[in-house]
């Protein structure tokens, strides 16, 4: 296969596949306000999760790229945090329309290096895009604080200042959002960014920094490094870097929060889900069902808020049968074919690991209701497909209970209280998200009091907060202060200065200096 999809950011390069001359675009990097090509000797193939053939090729920026991606962030943030806030958001107002004229363009370079479906790409960009917007709007939660009159003739007052350079590594599951949560709040707050996108889907990114020249951003306030361990390790060391945010997998958040911290960087580290959903008997069965399918499944399971694990209460655990009738009908097919629910898994790893999962429950006892191990897709054969699988019986002891699965596979359990669900959802690691299916107003307010997740939906399943709000997983799932997005991101990319300033005529009056410590009453 020849690709002829070229862009600002690819450019052809050539290579020899199975002895076959194919011809892919390298991904270029973003420094200082150009798209330059790597000169490393290290890359990364990228396959299209849909067929597993390379549609391009990574770089492992060198050292030197990676050195002046920074110096140009540091560059930029001079004169970048002496522009207005009203300067910076009208570049976010324009970003935000290119976001959205490019909508389709972004949808369709996530299907191709991510998987998910046309649709829940675009879910992808709007939800990335919905920050952006917010960011339209932060004069006022960018406010400080004054007391005036706080001793004789002066007056104290909090000013929210920017950090200088930060960093942003992201995950491949959002390729857009992700990026998004990230350097439009920094920007906003006057600091500039390095972003490391996800190695294995960074084009929606680089999509994002075509739409960041074109909103006539300055160059240099976001640069664009690609690689691995090396460029993390980079970032976690530079001294030049003040703040890291961080996406992805609890290995590597643990380890970022870690060494990031340990060189006096601020680091906020979202990290891994197990996600569990509380179906009380008297819930709305239709709704609930159709939620509980949608939740788990939607992206493939490969959403960090994915609803993975079924609590049935006494006797909701009947419902189970319609439960697998209703996953039944979900279409399993390329992301770009019309009517396909789910797509593939992002690589050969990850399905190995989700069968090896599921096989794993079976091992330990539980019934596999549903076994999407060996599904066919009829024109993709070579893609990393898992069809939607239920696991009933799981106990907590079990792997598939205590290991992300990050996949299309829901364990489900059943209990005969709320008390036993509350329990069971208390004692996991992992606190990002949950929810309860009931109509009882007063179940529902003691599942919110005695749960202990940072977001939780009644009647909801996946509660991500939009971004007035702040992303708040919490336990397990996070480590740092504050959170993504909303009032707590930007105080993340802030820091508070205090100054305290006396206005007073000279009284002439002379006499000795005061030396006792100032009481300012
Ligand atoms: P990942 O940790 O493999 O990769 C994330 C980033 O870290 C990438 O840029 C990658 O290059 C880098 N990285 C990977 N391994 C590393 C290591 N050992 N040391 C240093 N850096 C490393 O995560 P992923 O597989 O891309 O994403 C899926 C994970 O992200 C899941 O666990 C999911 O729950 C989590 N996630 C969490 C949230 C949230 O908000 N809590 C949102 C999305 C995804």
């Amino acid at each position: 296969a020849v690709y002829s999809h070229r862009s600002a950011w690819g450019c052809f390069s050539q290579f020899h596949t199975h002895s076959r001359l194919l011809a892919v675009p390298n991904t270029k990097m973003f420094i200082d306000g150009q798209f330059v090509e790597s000169k490393t000797t290290k890359w990364i193939d990228l396959h299209n999760p849909a067929t597993n053939e390379v549609i391009t090729r990574v770089p492992e920026s060198t050292l030197d790229e990676m050195n002046s991606a920074v110096a140009s962030c540091k560059k930029a943030f001079k004169s970048w945090r002496n522009t207005t806030i009203l300067t910076r958001q009208q570049c976010m107002f324009k970003f935000q329309q290119l976001i959205k004229d490019n909508m389709g363009r972004l949808a369709q370079n996530i299907t191709t290096e991510q998987g998910k479906t046309l649709v829940d790409a675009e879910g992808d960009v709007l939800r990335g895009l919905q920050v952006v917007e917010h960011c339209c709007s932060m004069t006022a939660t960018s406010l400080g604080e004054t007391l005036t009159g706080i001793a004789k003739d002066m007056d104290t007052m909090t000013i929210r200042e920017p950090l200088g350079v930060c960093a942003g590594i992201t995950p491949f599951n959002f390729p857009a959002m992700i990026p998004l949560w990230m350097f439009p709040i920094a920007l906003t707050c006057g600091n500039t960014m390095l972003v490391k996108p996800s190695e294995r889907d960074p084009g929606a990114c680089m999509i994002l920094m075509e739409l960041v020249k074109e909103a006539g951003f300055p160059d240099g306030v976001v640069n664009v490094i690609h690689g691995k361990h090396d460029s993390v390790n980079f970032i976690c060391d530079h001294p030049d870097i003040k703040a890291i945010s961080f996406v992805g997998s609890d290995q590597a958040g643990t380890y970022i929060y870690e060494r990031g911290s340990k060189n006096g960087k601020r680091v906020q580290s979202n990290m891994g889900a197990k996600n569990h959903g509380v179906i009380m008997p008297d819930a709305s069965k239709e709704m609930t069902l159709n939620q509980l399918v949608g939740a788990a499944f939607g992206a493939a399971g490969q959403r960090c808020m994915a609803l993975t694990t079924a609590v049935f209460v006494g006797e909701a655990k009947e419902w189970i049968p319609e439960l697998i009738e209703k996953t039944k009908q979900l279409k399993v097919n390329a992301g770009h074919e019309a009517g396909a629910d789910l797509g593939p898994l992002i690589s050969p790893e990850s399905k190995n690991r989700v069968c090896n999962l599921i096989q794993a429950g079976i091992d330990e006892g539980a019934d596999v209701l549903l076994d999407g191990r060996n599904i066919k897709v009829t024109g993709y054969e070579k893609g990393n497909f898992v069809g939607p699988s239920i696991i009933h019986n799981v106990k907590p002891h079990m792997k598939c209970y205590k290991e992300e699965i990050f996949g299309p596979v829901l364990c489900s359990l059943s209990v005969d209280t709320l008390d036993e669900a509350i329990d069971i959802i208390n004692n996991n690691p992992y606190g990002n998200g949950t929810a309860i299916f009931t109509t009882n107003g007063a179940t529902a307010r003691k599942f919110t009091n005695d749960i202990d997740v940072g977001q939780v939906g009644v009647n909801v399943p996946i509660p991500v907060p939009l971004p007035m709000f702040s992303f708040t997983g919490s336990r397990g799932s996070f480590r740092g202060d504050t959170h993504f997005y909303g009032r707590q991101g930007m105080q993340f990319y802030t820091q508070i200065k205090t100054v305290t300033q006396m206005w007073r005529e000279d009284d002439a009056t002379g006499g000795k200096a005061a030396v006792a410590m100032p009481v300012m009453r």
